[in-house]
């Protein structure tokens, strides 16, 4: 099914719209003189004859006023229905879309100890309608409790291996294993439950920032701020009950690193027995990045967890780095391992971005 928001589309509704409005309005205006002149004129003769009095003339009077005054505005705002019902149209087309994916309703076990092992057997994937592998031949296995770094350049594969992860799309070839079963063949719903995911464009809502912690409206107010500051959003607490968006009672505007530390925080508040943060932390600086990568691991204590960024230097805490290119895994080991092999795409980016970092005067970002 093919969705109507293309910009032609657009274009045309547009038109019709300001067409419309046109009409309405000039129908308005029309029909006001006639009717309201003719309507002052009969009152006239009427109250000339003595048939209505002078009070009920001024009465009428108001009346008419009042009427084409609230004509007025439900003629005003004939655009905005328009366009509000262009804006619902899509939102329905886009909800009516079939889903093709396999539902499978096999329960997933509760495990008290979060012992959940995923395993990528051999997964290749495309997006649809492309031709290229965005994954190709894609082998790991997640250990429990494992804190895993996902590193390569743009375009490498790595956030995609995140969504077959969360099953937001299914692999071409291969499977993917959640203690031994494909996961296809779990209920998604309960499946969903097992991931905290912050992706780099994570949503936050115009409600107050404990909501946008919880993602619901009710929440443990003790919990969110708990995992606001674990988030290193501490310096705002104060301000916790207040609404994000200036415009909603005295909320406050935030920035984009705030923004990223409130997601964070979601994904904290939400205990789920795996935590995926993909680059949530871009818009930090690196030293940032670092404090709240390298803190996580305390605040998670025994999840699994899975890194990404683009900056290896955050990366180092973790146990074991996967280096990804071309869609393809290409090497796996702790950062002292990786930097051994001189001659890997490992070393290759540690160099690139150590000169990177000495040419900038951020020396200590190696160091850390
Ligand atoms: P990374 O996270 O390493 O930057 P991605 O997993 O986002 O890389 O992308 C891997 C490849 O898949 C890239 O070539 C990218 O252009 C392509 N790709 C990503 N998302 C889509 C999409 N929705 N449709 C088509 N191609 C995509």
């Amino acid at each position: 099914m093919c969705l109507t928001m293309s910009a032609p589309y657009n274009v045309r509704w547009m038109k019709a719209v300001a067409k419309c409005s046109a009409g309405s309005s000039l129908c308005y205006v029309v029909s006001e003189y006639i009717i309201e002149g003719t309507s002052y004129l009969l009152m006239a003769v009427l109250a000339a004859g003595g048939m209505v009095s002078l009070g009920n003339v001024v009465k009428y009077a108001g009346c008419i006023r009042n009427m084409f005054g609230g004509l007025d505005k439900v003629i005003k705002r004939v655009p905005d229905l328009f366009l509000s019902v262009r804006r619902n149209l899509g939102i329905l087309e886009l909800a009516a879309l079939e889903d093709d994916m396999y539902k499978g309703k096999l329960p997933v076990e509760k495990r008290s100890d979060g012992h959940y092992s995923i395993e990528f057997k051999n997964v290749s994937f495309k997006y649809p309608g492309t031709e290229q592998y965005a994954l190709k031949d894609f082998n790991l296995k997640l250990n429990i409790g494992e804190k895993l770094a996902i590193v390569g350049l743009n375009g490498s594969g790595k956030t995609t291996m995140i969504k077959l992860l969360c099953r937001l799309y299914d692999p071409d070839e291969g499977e993917i294993l959640l203690n031994g079963v494909d996961i296809k063949k779990f209920r998604q719903d309960q499946y969903s439950e097992l991931f905290s995911v912050v992706f780099q464009d994570f949503q936050l809502f115009d409600f107050e920032i404990g909501e946008n912690v919880a993602a619901s409206r009710n929440y443990d107010r003790e919990r969110a701020w708990k995992c606001l500051e674990a988030a290193g959003f501490g310096e705002k607490l104060k301000s916790l009950d207040t609404y994000i968006r200036k415009g909603y009672g005295d909320g406050i505007e935030i920035s984009g690193g705030e923004a990223q530390k409130i997601a964070i925080a979601r994904a904290i508040y939400k205990d789920a027995p795996f935590i995926l943060l993909d680059e949530p932390t871009a818009a930090l600086d690196p030293i940032s990045e670092y404090e709240i990568y390298s803190g996580f691991g305390k605040i998670i204590g025994d999840k699994t967890a899975i890194y990404i960024s683009h900056r290896l230097s955050s990366c180092k805490f973790c146990e074991r780095i996967a280096v990804f290119h071309e869609g393809r895994l290409i090497q796996t080991g702790s950062h002292s391992e990786l930097l051994r092999d001189t001659g890997g795409k490992y070393y290759e980016m540690w160099e690139a971005q150590a000169q990177y970092y000495r040419e900038n005067g951020q020396e200590a970002l190696l160091a850390i």
